[in-house]
């Protein structure tokens, strides 16, 4: 099935007759700002925050609405005590049906004070946002999940599926430590699910504030660094040589800059593309259709590729980020390196780029190495309509006309770590933003106050349907 499809069925919901929109009950509103407020103000990074603190405070909160001691699990690995994670579970009614995995990461970028017009560790509401590290990665869905677990606690909900939910740390400093790789690796039958719902689909806004699409992602490019070095015998900089490493490393990525990879679809970005061709107008449309068209339109692709976005999701993507060169500011440099990270198109080893780059930077004398291990890659999540279809009628029902929109992430999330290894991972969030002014993982980090509430009641409506498993 193409997107094109998906946007249709939504359309038809509507025409079968849209369900009446009940606002969230403000009880839901005042107890997920509470919970929101609480993990905000804890400061989860790397650097000075405790991940560990956030997950005893969601576990305690879980605790107090019910839920068995048996059924939480606070993670906290020995060689990274303020590293830890929490997995939850809801117990299902029915055995024979798989869980559902709800996944969000409670930890956040680093954030400075100096840099902020407000404190990054302060949960501020101004002007309809909410203001804050972590306010839009990925403590919004964090704090939801959590706030849906307590309801259903509340409720007494015991819906066929089992749901799990997994608060994890390390999603920012994956080398560092990785949660969702640790519980995969040490802890998998906590996890274990039949898919999972995690960070990464947004609903696109427009700067006026109007709902374009209702964005779901369906696969990510593989990340990965790789290190350029070369080395030279050096000597005293007041006799300089032809042959010099940092001249030669400039000139190898001069020749990664100016080399592109070659422009190519799958089924997901053809489909993001004919969806967007149906939601853009004028030119922007026209281009759309026509770089599908087999070969793409030079001039459409051309123009298309000016945005970043669009242009990320077209090919494999290397960018020169470090630079590590000399020793010594009177000797020549003895060596230099570089880091260029690259955003692998699916259907792609790292291998195979290690290849590429190496014939590009075309010096015997540079080595291309691997800066870490080549992470396990597997196809992109399946677009079954069991999938699907919920996520289009929700969507109707909440806002009508809004189409579905299905891509591919350019960036990466925790799903590497549980697509590949079994557990199917959608992004998707219900989360309406306007992605130049979300400013996550920059300053002023910031979620409207209407879109946390809508992707509440979005994301409930959503889990209720994934649980019943029918
Ligand atoms: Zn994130």
């Amino acid at each position: 099935m193409s997107a094109n499809i998906y946007a249709i069925i939504g359309l038809a919901s509507v025409l079968g007759g849209a369900i009446a929109i009940s606002a969230p009950a403000v009880a839901d509103e005042a107890s997920l700002r509470e919970i929101y407020e609480e993990l905000v103000e804890i400061n989860t990074t790397l650097s000075v925050g405790s991940c560990t603190r956030a997950a005893e405070a969601m576990a305690a909160r879980l605790e107090a609405a019910g839920m068995p001691e048996a059924a939480i699990h606070v993670i906290v690995p020995s060689e990274f005590p303020a590293q830890g994670n929490l997995v939850a579970e809801l117990a299902g009614s029915a055995a024979s049906e798989g869980a559902i995995l709800l996944l969000a990461h409670i930890d956040v970028v680093e954030a400075n004070p100096e840099d902020w017009e407000r404190d990054p560790f302060t949960l501020i509401e101004e002007d309809g946002y909410f203001y804050g590290r972590g306010t839009a990665d990925d403590k919004a869905m964090a704090a939801i999940f959590v706030d849906l677990m307590i309801t259903y606690l509340h409720e007494g909900y015991r819906p066929p599926r089992t749901i799990k939910l997994a608060l994890t740390c390390g999603e920012e400093t994956a080398h560092h430590f990785n949660g969702v790789e640790y519980l995969v690796a040490n802890h998998r039958e906590l996890i274990e699910a039949d898919f999972a719902i995690n960070e990464g689909g947004l609903g696109r806004l427009d700067p006026d504030g109007t709902r374009v699409y209702n964005g779901v992602l369906a696969g990510e490019k593989v990340y990965q660094d790789f290190r350029l070095e070369i080395r030279n015998p050096g000597g005293h900089s007041s006799r300089p040589q032809r042959d010099n490493a940092i001249y030669r490393l400039a000139a190898a990525l001069g020749r990664i800059e100016a080399y592109e990879f070659p422009i190519e679809f799958n089924s997901t970005t053809r489909a993001f593309f004919e969806s967007l061709a149906e939601i853009e107008t004028g030119q922007a449309a026209e281009d759309m259709r026509a770089i599908l068209s087999t070969p793409p339109d030079p001039a459409a692709l051309a123009r298309i590729k000016q945005d970043p976005s669009y242009n990320a999701v077209l090919h494999t993507t290397c960018i020169a980020t470090q630079l590590d060169a000399g020793h010594a500011p009177n000797a020549l440099p003895q060596r230099a390196a570089a880091n260029v990270n690259c955003r692998i198109f699916p259907g792609h080893t790292q291998e195979e780029i290690l290849r590429t780059l190496t014939g590009v930077v075309a010096d015997d004398g540079i080595d291309v190495s691997f800066v870490h291990s080549p992470e396990t890659v597997g196809e992109s999540p399946p677009l079954t309509a069991a999938i699907v279809d919920p996520i289009a009628r929700v969507t109707e029902e909440l806002w009508p006309g809004v189409p579905v929109v299905f891509s591919l992430l350019a960036g990466a999330t925790d799903a590497r770590f549980l697509t590949p290894h079994g557990i199917p991972t959608y992004g998707v969030s219900g989360i309406f933003a306007d992605q130049a002014t979300r400013n996550a993982h920059g300053l002023n980090e910031r979620t409207r106050v209407q879109s946390l509430y809508e992707a509440r009641e979005f994301l409930d409506r959503l889990v209720r349907i994934y649980a019943r498993g029918d």
